[in-house]
């Protein structure tokens, strides 16, 4: 399924971000996606498309699930993946991210997925080593596989991303997730509402093509997607919500809220989830309409996608050959 954009090769020796990829090139990495989702789910999961390669996960914050769907994807095209453990790195030794990241490039690795606190950081380093840079979240700017994977799951549910009408709910400000769907959703024809307190909106919001409500039952009226934001409390340094309790009363998730979403509405959340706070419990595991698990599934088949596309295009082996 294409949603109706024709295929492309995919031109780009890193991934980023979602900002800047046409519409044929997400199609194409969704296609490919789908292709790995049926291998996935067989006994036999292992292919040797990136045989002889390298992976580094490298990751300056904290990861379950982002850092294992890598591992998986890489270890189920035949490669061989590196985590690094940075409780144990050069980083505590007061080596700079740069010098970490020229001193992994001098190994020969194939792909860095990196990790970063700080927004841009993944960027930085892409233009200081010669290899494929998959940008596994920065800061609060992109999780491009993030958004990925949420189109994939969306595609497969409703067969199609174009005139949907998607909202986003909680703390826009501080989630790259956000960005990446935002941007994904808008390239691909989705129409996109966000519902936050004013306090937990980006000052750009005017600029993202969006929707905005402050009242969630206003914000949720006949969508088709409702996904749900984490609190990114390790990233606020004031208060931007008076208590818990009042945040989950007026912007949680609860059934009278979904209400307003069309019947047939998915309910999504990026994980880690915090129930009772973004999201009541027993909508989470409502799993007739929520797919917080099928987007952990598709996670791993997304970035398989990915890590093949980027080791095997024309592009990197052009830059390998320049040796640049
Ligand atoms: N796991 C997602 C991220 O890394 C969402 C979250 O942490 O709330 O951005």
């Amino acid at each position: 399924m294409t949603d109706g954009v024709a295929p492309a090769p995919f031109a780009h020796r890193h991934l980023l971000g979602i900002q800047g990829l046409s519409p044929p090139e997400i199609g194409l990495l969704l296609d490919r996606s789908e292709s790995y989702v049926e291998q996935n789910r067989r006994a036999d999961k292992k292919k040797s498309v990136l045989r002889g390669r390298t992976i580094i996960n490298l990751f300056f914050e904290a990861s379950t699930r982002t850092r294992t769907s890598f591992e998986l994807a890489g270890k189920r095209l035949g490669g061989d993946v590196i985590n690094m453990s940075l409780s144990t790195s050069a980083i505590k030794k007061g080596e700079t991210v740069m010098d970490t990241a020229m001193t992994l490039n001098a190994m020969h690795p194939d792909v860095l997925v990196v990790r970063h606190p700080e927004s841009g950081a993944v960027k930085l380093l892409s233009e200081q080593v010669n290899c494929a840079v998959v940008n596994a979240g920065d800061g609060s700017h992109e999780h491009p596989t993030q958004a990925l994977l949420d189109a994939l799951t969306i595609r497969r549910r409703k067969g199609r991303l174009s005139g949907l009408r998607v909202v986003i709910c909680g703390d826009v400000m501080h989630s790259r997730v956000a960005r990446s769907n935002i941007h994904l959703l808008n390239i691909m024809g989705a129409s996109v509402r966000l519902v936050a307190p004013a306090t937990l909106l980006p000052p750009e919001v005017e600029r993202l093509g969006v929707e905005v409500f402050h009242d969630m039952h206003a914000g949720l009226e006949g969508c088709d997607i409702v996904m749900m934001l984490r609190l990114q409390t390790e990233r606020m340094h004031a208060n931007f919500f008076p208590s818990v309790r009042e945040y989950f009363h007026f912007f949680g998730l609860d059934y009278d809220k979904l209400s307003r979403a069309n019947p047939e509405a998915l309910i999504m959340h990026p994980g880690p989830m915090n129930r009772g706070v973004e999201i009541d419990s027993v909508v989470a595991d409502d799993y007739g309409r929520s797919v917080i698990r099928e987007q952990v599934e598709m996670g791993v088949a997304v970035r398989m996608a990915c890590l093949e596309l980027l080791t095997l295009n024309p592009a990197a082996a052009d830059a390998d050959a320049r040796n640049i």
